[in-house]
């Protein structure tokens, strides 16, 4: 058992000083600080990954840092979902419209909505909606698609001014939201605030449950405050008014809890039989129980020894290897692990906002896919390993000149691309 040095931090949700380290991840640039090359020669800035354990409330969170100003409102706008992500969103707002019986009377107010990808498949049902977006840039390209958006952060103060102006929801949404709040208190008031006395709040996070048995400390990154169980996330809401009356498991994001809340008066809205088995699942797994988080850390020093053994052992062998993806895990894995272009020579993304860009800290290059097929590399290893079906199935002509994919999370495995094919053809 670990205890580190007690600091001055103290939990984001109950106040209690933070002792117990879960991960420290060492320092690491911002995930989405990608660099141009005039930038390459300059000072970077690096921040703690040091993630805590809270021991009352089992909040399992990063530490305060000094936070730049631009860590949430200067987003670089990035056009491109995955088709998954979109298809996800789609299939969520015929569920929801079904499910909480959404029609033309309705308000659907979703937070982060970004671009409006999700609220306009609401709007083209007829349903009124209105997003809640920090970033400029990305509100206006909702509001020119037809998605009405509001440019704030939210929390208390911005509840409280939709509702004197007659604003309340039937169904308040967020979508990877309820983890990147650093004021996680104020952000929960303000759904209390924000929900009619009828309504349901759903939210989507990264499980904590997940993140824990598939080994995905990458998904830890100085924008992602909080990694949340179900059990801790009932408690912040009921601390708030709020009840957790139901919860589905999703895939995305490497394991996903889609939460649904109501206020705690609402007594239409019984508890169902999977929040109660779910709660339960993460009793018997020690989600209760301080040592489990404890014993976290060293099943990631184990990956980092295996990424870095295969890796070893490939250049020794005189083998290229490239990279695809350049999303924000790959910064925390990356440099975590000290891999550099000496070992990965580069990776590639489709998104054109990255190419000709650097990985933040470890400096490797962002090419177009093409330079996939112009250099042939041995193996190529996928960063976005929760899209690997995916991409193994778009990039299974690599198999032509006898490369393999590399996933390395969690723990290295190799995947050759006719099995890929394989996959491919059972989709
Ligand atoms: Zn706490």
């Amino acid at each position: 058992m670990s205890i580190t040095n007690v600091t001055q931090t103290s939990c984001r949700f109950c106040g209690n000083p933070l002792r117990h380290t879960f991960v420290d991840l060492g320092m690491s640039p911002l995930a989405e600080s990608w660099l141009k090359p005039s930038q390459l020669h300059r000072m970077e800035p690096f921040y703690p990954l040091h993630v805590y354990v809270c021991e009352r409330c089992f909040l399992v969170q990063l530490e305060e840092f000094e936070s730049p100003d631009h860590i949430f409102s200067d987003y670089a706008y990035f056009s491109s979902y995955s088709e998954t992500w979109l298809q996800h969103a789609r299939t969520y707002v015929e569920m929801a419209v079904e499910r909480f019986g959404l029609n033309r009377e309705s308000q659907v107010i979703e937070i982060a909505s970004n671009d409006g990808y999700l609220l306009r498949n609401f709007v083209a049902k007829g349903i009124r909606v209105l997003g809640i977006e920090p970033a400029a840039n990305i509100a206006t390209v909702a509001v020119e698609k037809g998605v009405p958006t509001l440019v704030k952060f939210f929390g208390e103060q911005t509840a409280c001014q939709l509702v004197s102006e007659g604003t309340q929801a039937d169904l308040v949404l967020g979508n990877n939201v309820l983890a990147h709040v650093p004021e996680l208190n104020d952000f929960v008031r303000g759904l209390k605030i924000l929900l009619k006395p009828q309504g349901t709040i759903t939210m989507e996070f990264p499980h904590l449950m997940q993140l824990m048995a598939r080994n995905e400390f990458d998904t830890i990154y100085h924008e992602h405050f909080s990694y949340l169980s179900f059990t801790t996330v009932e408690a912040v809401f009921a601390a708030h008014g709020l009840a957790l009356y139901d919860v589905e498991e999703l895939p995305t994001h490497g394991g996903s809890l889609r939460i649904y809340a109501c206020h705690t008066e609402d007594s239409w809205k019984p508890i169902s039989q999977r929040a109660r088995d779910l709660k339960s699942r993460e009793k018997a797994a020690g989600f209760t129980r301080l040592d489990t988080y404890l014993s976290f850390p060293e099943k990631v020093k184990e990956t980092k020894r295996k990424l870095l053994d295969f890796l070893i052992r490939a250049k020794r062998e005189g083998k290229a290897v490239a990279a695809y993806g350049a999303p924000g895990k790959a910064v925390t894995l990356l440099n975590y692990c000290g891999v550099r272009s000496d070992f990965i020579e580069y990776t590639v993304d489709v998104s054109p906002y990255k190419q000709g860009l650097f990985m933040p800290g470890i400096h490797i290059p962002i090419f177009h896919p093409d330079k996939i097929k112009e250099t042939k590399p041995d193996y190529v290893v996928i960063l976005p390993w929760n899209l690997k079906d995916e991409i193994m199935r778009q990039m299974a002509h690599i198999g032509e000149w006898g490369a393999e994919f590399v996933v390395p999370i969690p723990e290295v495995t190799l995947y050759s691309p006719s099995l890929s094919e394989k996959i491919a053809a059972q989709a």
